[in-house]
């Protein structure tokens, strides 16, 4: 098969070649769902932003490649300064410039624009494809830049693009790098000719820069489970493992190849054990906590594009939160909440109610505090009227997590986790009302985020419906911290 390279592609094959050749002749083996669509929609709206980096601009409009390459020439040749999508098209190479600022009849320069907040190597190959492509072409190319999120921006009215991204100049990175594309393109256009599959073996390059959709396919032949489903485990372990052929469950086992925690999931995989119940250290816990008794979740979101004023890029901006409370032993359980309308700054909201919600020197528990704790932390620095309360809430967090963390209590069905989402259904198996899969749009925080920044553009009955679902979500994560906190209890009861 002739070369298609597009820069993407082109980056997909640094990566790994073999995934190139999946895309282009297996498809269907990639597992979508591994590629979150909120990173997507990030990149689609930062770049919208920086199409107006320096001024005035004229978009190519996507469609068909060929009058892509035309219009871009067009406009080019009309000395149209900045040009946002210009399209280059060269023997099977392709490539889209995020904007290209042109100061002659061939001198241009590359600008990459990038969601992230600094510049990466594979963002250099990237740009290194691009700068050889035009140059092929003859355009004399006078710098390459990346545009990416400066961190530092912190938004005071309205949006300043030219403080919110921060431009590096790549242009000698990319001049050094044309000998390695040149040979890379060679490389890859016999590559792809092969009608069989490349035997690559998998290793690091799976995981890094990004996560490969094609990783269920290319394991499908290691036994299930295996060292990839050994949970909290760091990648040099198991990929040290899988190099030295350790890879099943009875191997892991056998060789000792993982941690104490770990062997603990292996083993209770294997043997079917039952439950590791220490009541002693889980009473010590419990113990620890006293009436009124609150279980407090928080939601966020973090815009790339700082929303509201005092805020900055990718900050997280709680939304929402649940609050479960129980005031004295057996008083009835009652309910907080809330939630954000979209457009205003969530902020000011939680933490006045919050701190009208919660009384200072209460137990509170989170789960996974260090969350909750630096969210509030955040809240108190941006209000110094509400600081000793939010503070007072704050240092009275403890953490719901910390007898599964410390496998006080375990159970095989954990498989290995500590979070609520793995905890949940261990103790409660057999109990819709703890399902979050019976919740309708969003059942976990991604989906939260993700649902809330959507809201923004919702008409009213959609948005009616998101609010629903996003109440019933967190408030479930809420009712799972007591309904654990209630097992806790009858397991060192019995
Ligand atoms: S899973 Fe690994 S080996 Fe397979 S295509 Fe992806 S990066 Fe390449």
């Amino acid at each position: 098969m002739a070369l298609h390279l597009s820069k993407s592609r082109y980056c997909a094959a640094v990566q790994c070649p073999k995934q190139l050749w999946l895309k282009v002749n297996r498809p269907e083996a990639a597992d979508e769902t591994l590629i979150p669509q909120a990173v997507l929609d990030r990149g689609n709206a930062v770049g919208d932003l920086a199409m107006g980096l320096f001024g005035d601009y004229v978009e190519v409009p996507f469609g068909d490649l060929t009058q892509m390459c035309r219009r871009t020439e067009e406009l080019i040749r009309a000395g149209t300064p900045v040009i946002a999508e210009a399209s280059f098209a060269l023997d099977g190479l392709f490539c889209s410039v995020d904007l290209l600022r042109v100061s002659g009849d061939r001198a241009v320069e590359i600008v990459e624009v990038k969601s992230s907040t600094r510049v990466t190597p594979i963002y250099l190959e990237d740009v290194a494809f691009q700068n050889h492509l035009l140059t092929q072409l003859g355009y004399d190319v006078r710098r390459v830049m990346i545009a990416h999120i400066d961190t530092g921006y912190v938004r005071r009215g309205a949006l300043e693009p030219d403080r919110l991204f921060a431009l590096e100049d790549v242009t000698d990175i990319a001049r050094e790098k044309r000998a390695e594309v040149e040979a890379r393109i060679a490389f890859l256009d016999k590559y792809m000719r092969s009608e069989q599959e490349p035997p690559d073996p998998i290793g690091a390059h799976c995981f890094s820069p990004y996560g490969c959709a094609f990783f269920p396919y290319c394991t499908r032949d290691l036994p299930k489970p295996n060292i990839f489903d050994v949970a909290g485990l760091q990648m040099r372990t198991r990929l040290g493992n899988l190099r030295k052929g350790i890879v099943s469950f009875k191997d892991i086992e056998a060789k000792k190849a993982v941690n104490a925690n770990a062997l603990l999931q292996v083993s209770h995989a294997l043997h079917d054990l039952p439950p590791v119940i220490d009541k002693k250290a889980i009473r010590g816990f419990l113990d620890g906590l006293t009436y009124p008794l609150y279980f407090l979740d928080f939601e966020s979101f973090q815009p790339a594009v700082p929303l509201y004023d005092d805020s900055c890029p990718y900050e997280q901006i709680v939304f929402q939160y649940s609050l479960h409370f129980i005031e004295e032993a057996r008083a009835p359980l009652k309910h907080r909440e809330y939630l954000a309308w979209p457009g205003e700054d969530p902020r000011r909201g939680v933490a006045e109610q919050l701190c009208r919600d919660i009384p200072q020197n209460v137990c509170v528990l989170a789960y996974n505090m260090s969350f909750e704790k630096g969210r509030i932390r955040a809240l108190a620095q941006l209000y110094p009227d509400l600081e000793a309360h939010l503070m007072n809430i704050h240092d009275h967090i403890q953490d719901l997590m910390v007898p599964f963390q410390k496998k006080q209590y375990y159970t095989r069905a954990m498989e290995g986790s500590y979070s609520i989402k793995h905890v949940l259904p261990a103790l409660f198996p057999d109990d819709p009302a703890l399902d979050y899969r019976s919740l309708e749009g969003v059942h976990n925080g991604t989906e939260a985020s993700d649902t809330f920044a959507a809201m923004a553009d919702m008409e009213p009955r959609a948005l009616q419906a998101a609010r629903e679902n996003l109440l019933k979500y967190c408030g479930l994560d809420t009712l799972a911290m007591v309904k654990v906190w209630e097992k806790l209890k009858q397991v060192c009861a019995d």
